[in-house]
């Protein structure tokens, strides 16, 4: 079998084609891993440090072609393109000091003399399992806080962007397997959840309870940062303008194709009719600079096939709903209402560029219809009142809150994750990535070693 990766822009042009290495490649891979760890651990962290820092410049480097890339082989428009190349880069700098930080702490023994101390340890080999909307992204917040403590990397790039990740690993330039990129499948996924020693999942909803499932079964820790149903709850004395500026962007920026992409917009009494009017604007302004195609033929369908399949059911389409004439796989920005509450378009996420807009009388309901969902992401809050706003914070499920901004954009410093059913295990990025791929060790000193 051979993993393909097409243009989504010009499905003519073959990005990269590869032999699938199967699942005996993949322990091959975590085995040279393994024997590596020792060494990459020992160097010590100067050198750990040093070597993701030059990945940042290296990064920086061949920006203009990362994004170029990234553009030709996922559909990211040029611009966002840009933003996750310098994303990716800053990651690899934020965690290049992050060999420095403690990795312990000292404490007095309950009775008597003595020294107790932890020590934060890696686990070996980190599997990291990828999806193909944050080609470079998504690869580095796993890979860099991993490798930054002590553990060496495979990771498996989802099929759809195996091109920028092999990209990413000859980059990276690391002692041999210490950074391995094994481009595959199901197959090769699965095989690594059965082989590493601390598993990283993130993608859709059913194959991350799969993968969570199997890794607990083996008794490895594991992570698994899955889908989204991500409302936007905009309130009356909000400014409607701009509320629904940030929405559109939400929904229709690089297609949807966001995990915090805006898939449902909740009007909060009298700002319903100026929203829906101020989104459908917004939304048939959008052009190709944000949008962008999809990143297949089935995922195309399988939107157009929603929309078609709720306006049977007794939707209205308000904005949208077709397929532009032209090459590539696009799909126009979408704003539906009066989907019923039980269609697939309300409960599920889509992964493209459509929305469903819901109107209710109050706070309260707007709050009880975002929570009505497991896939509990992010949700956007808008309103001038910063009070209402925090207090609406407070009741959301969300792992993500955004007040006066779209649900979409993550701060790569902070804890990212979901609520419910999006999330599974401890958070990514931030200083919860370091974590997360440590185990504390307690190690007790008592007197009476001699001299
Ligand atoms: P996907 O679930 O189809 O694939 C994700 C990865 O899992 C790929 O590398 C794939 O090859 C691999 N895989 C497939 N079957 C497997 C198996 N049985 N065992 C192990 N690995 C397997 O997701 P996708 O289409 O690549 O990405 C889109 C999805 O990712 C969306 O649902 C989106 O919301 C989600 N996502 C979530 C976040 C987040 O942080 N919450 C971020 C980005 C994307």
């Amino acid at each position: 079998m051979t993993i393909t990766s097409y243009n989504p822009a010009d499905p003519t042009d073959l990005v990269v084609a590869v032999e699938e290495p199967g699942a005996e490649a993949v322990r091959d891979a975590v085995a040279r891993a393994r024997a590596a760890q020792s060494g990459w651990l020992a160097a010590g962290a100067g050198a750990r440090s040093a070597a993701l820092g030059r990945i940042a410049e290296a990064v920086e480097a061949h920006a203009e072609e990362l994004a170029a890339l990234i553009v030709r082989e996922v559909g990211k428009p040029l611009a966002e393109a840009r933003g996750e190349v310098a994303r990716t880069a800053a990651i690899w700098r934020y965690y290049a000091q992050a060999p420095f930080a403690p990795s312990g702490a000292v404490h007095e023994t309950a009775a008597g003399p003595g020294l107790l101390l932890t020590r934060r340890r890696p686990y070996g080999v980190a599997g990291l399992i990828a999806p193909w909307n944050f080609p470079l992204a998504i690869p580095t917040w796993k890979a860099a806080p991993a490798l930054a403590v002590g553990n060496t990397v495979v990771l498996k790039p989802a099929p759809e962007a195996t091109a920028c990740a092999l990209r990413l690993a000859e980059l990276a330039g690391l002692p041999e397997s210490v950074f391995t990129v094994l481009p595959g499948g199901a197959e090769e996924g699965a095989a690594l959840v059965d082989a590493a020693d601390v598993v990283s999942f993130t993608g859709s909803t059913g194959v991350g309870r799969a993968v969570v499932r199997a890794a607990t079964e083996r008794g490895v820790p594991v992570q698994a940062e899955l889908g989204g149903l991500n409302a936007a709850l905009v309130l009356p004395d909000a400014d409607i303008e701009q509320a629904a500026a940030h929405i559109a962007a939400a929904v229709a920026g690089y297609a949807g194709q966001k995990c915090t992409a805006t898939s449902r917009v909740i009007a909060v009494g009298a700002a319903h009719e100026p929203l829906r009017e101020a989104l459908v604007k917004a939304l048939e302004a959008v052009d190709d600079a944000v949008c962008g195609p999809v990143v297949n033929a089935a995922a195309r369908d399988r939107l157009t096939g929603a929309v078609s399949s709720a306006t049977a059911a007794g939707a209205t389409v308000l904005t949208g709903g077709g397929v532009p004439e032209r090459a590539g796989w696009y799909v126009e920005p979408t704003l539906l209402t009066d989907v019923p509450a039980e269609h697939p378009l309300a409960r599920e996420e889509f992964f493209g560029p459509i929305a469903v807009l819901h109107a209710v009388a109050d706070l309260d309901e707007a709050i009880a219809l975002a929570n009505d969902t497991p896939h509990s992401l992010s949700t956007s809050v808008h309103s001038r009142s910063l009070d209402v706003a925090l207090a609406a914070a407070d009741r959301l499920d969300a792992g993500m809150i955004r007040i006066n901004a779209p649900s979409s954009g993550v701060d790569f410093h902070l804890p990212f994750g979901g609520a419910k059913g999006a999330s599974h295990g401890e958070r990514e990025q931030g200083q919860a990535a370091l974590d997360f791929y440590t185990v504390s060790r307690t190690v007790s000193v008592l007197p009476g070693g001699g001299a």
